[in-house]
């Protein structure tokens, strides 16, 4: 939390190790949820605890296990989903890289297209604290390049853009896959393997191995 109107809150769900995220400005109530999947019921009852109204779904990608409660949020909700334009999932607003959406007065968002994982990857900057990372990047280790759309070469240059970020950032990452559920963006930097230095060449071979 960057100050005491911003709620942000990482959300283990479903048997995949999945994160959903909260984020919310808590003078004016408005709240977004990232990456909602396998247990909308407990995400429904964490708004209605602190009485945050839901304006915009969030999806890191467009695979199932981070946009399968979409539809049934949006349907007792109303938010809007949003997603990477590339996304072909159904979605009510497409964005871009570097785009950025505020969320009440208190938080702003900014979009970081990330492609490599899957071609509508992105990270999203929260304030000044937060970095939600989807598949990009897990601690300690990074997302999958050989499904449908992977691109080992993207990835590198996703990689490039994230070395150019504030490395004090928190890391908040798609999947509970490492030794800690968070950690900074220079922790990452120094000790996960996959950011290691690679030329271009190097970092496809070592992803394609
Ligand atoms: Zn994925």
């Amino acid at each position: 939390m960057s100050n005491s109107q911003v709620f942000f809150e990482q959300v283990p769900v479903g048997a995949y190790r999945n994160f959903s995220y909260i984020v919310a400005d808590l003078s004016r109530s408005d709240a977004a949820i990232f990456d909602p999947a396998w247990e909308i019921e407990s995400l429904l009852s964490r708004l209605r605890d602190r009485n945050l109204q839901l304006k915009y779904i969030i999806n890191t990608h467009a695979h199932l296990d981070h946009i399968q409660g979409n539809v049934e949020l949006k349907r007792r909700t109303g938010a809007k989903i949003v997603m990477h334009q590339a996304s072909l999932a159904m979605k009510d607003s497409g964005v871009v890289d570097r785009e950025e959406l505020s969320l009440g007065e208190e938080v702003r968002l900014k979009f970081i297209h990330t492609p490599g994982h899957s071609p509508e990857s992105m990270c999203i900057q929260v304030n000044d604290f937060a970095l939600i990372t989807g598949d990009t990047l897990f601690i300690g280790e990074c997302g999958r390049v050989d499904l449908p759309g992977g691109d080992a070469s993207a990835l590198f240059d996703s990689f490039e853009k994230l070395r150019r970020l504030d490395p004090s950032l928190i890391v908040y990452p798609g999947h509970d896959y490492g030794k800690s559920p968070r950690a900074t963006l220079a922790e990452e930097l120094k000790t996960n393997y996959t950011l290691a230095k690679m030329s271009r060449e190097e970092f496809v071979k070592f992803m394609n191995s």
